[in-house]
């Protein structure tokens, strides 16, 4: 299947490590040039390497995307790099994890100001871009607690909620436009954050395949795809919806 992404210009946050850098590498290796950012250097630049050593073009941003100015800052690189921005998936370290009476309002300002204020402001900036030639594809990365909340994660629940109320009031506002809003799902996946949070264990899922899922949800044949919040759980959610 085609999914359209040849010399499209995705930006890819938070993406050295983990789910973030499988969908860079995912989106790479369907033909679109990618930036991507982390605020480590080094790891960032390994993980640029590597889609360069597959044949993909990428740049990378050593940068903390829960800045203020980041999302512009990136937005900007993407534009002056190559020309356009097309794609944008928006990613971020997830909170650590409190239960929901013990969460301070420091905790909870900390996972707004990295899980919900950061992805709007990305996609408060790409959207002229995408705009300018009525073609866009944003993809949210926030977690299965959207539908089933952890409870050791009462700040990530709280954030990605609002997050998801959001993304779907937008969908709505851009998708006659051409531009596509999705929130994509994970449930536990083998990566670094998830072996930090002892959560390793059982099945787990492939970033690999994850970052597919994400590529696809910035494809062309997924115009007529938004406002969805699109699960890859290996069937964890227990409810209907
Ligand atoms: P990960 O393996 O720990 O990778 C996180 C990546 O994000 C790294 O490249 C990290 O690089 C970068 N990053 C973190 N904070 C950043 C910041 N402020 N600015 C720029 N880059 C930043 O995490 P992951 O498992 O891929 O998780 C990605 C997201 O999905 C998280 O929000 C997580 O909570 C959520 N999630 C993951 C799972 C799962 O099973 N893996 C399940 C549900 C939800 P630097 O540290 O160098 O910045």
């Amino acid at each position: 299947m085609d999914l359209g992404l040849r010399d499209r210009v995705a930006l890819v946050t938070a993406a050295s490590k983990g789910l973030g850098r499988a969908s860079a590498e995912a989106l790479a290796a369907e033909g679109a040039r990618v930036v991507v950012c982390a605020r480590g250097a080094e790891a960032l630049e390994e993980a640029a390497a590597g889609i360069r050593a597959a044949g993909g073009e990428v740049t990378a941003v050593p940068v903390d995307v829960t800045r203020p100015e980041a999302p512009a800052q990136l937005v900007r690189t993407a534009v002056d790099t190559y020309g356009r921005l097309d794609v944008v998936v928006a990613n971020a370290g997830g909170p650590p994890p409190g239960r929901a009476l013990d969460l301070t309002d420091e905790a909870v300002e900390a996972a707004v100001q990295a899980n919900l204020l950061t992805s709007i402001r990305l996609v408060r900036e790409a959207v002229p871009h995408l705009r300018q030639q009525s073609w866009g594809r944003v993809c949210l990365i926030t977690s299965v607690t959207v539908r089933q909340p952890a409870r050791d994660l009462a700040a990530s629940n709280t954030a990605r909620t609002g997050l998801w109320a959001w993304a779907k009031t937008a969908a709505n506002d851009l998708f006659d436009e051409g531009i596509t809003v999705n929130l994509a799902c994970p449930g536990i996946h083998d990566t670094d954050r998830v072996r930090q949070l002892g959560h390793a264990a059982g099945r787990m899922g492939d970033p690999a395949d994850f970052g597919k899922v994400v590529a696809f949800l910035c494809s062309e044949p997924a115009k007529f795809v938004s406002g969805i919040a699109m699960g890859v759980d290996g069937a964890t959610v227990a409810g209907l919806l």
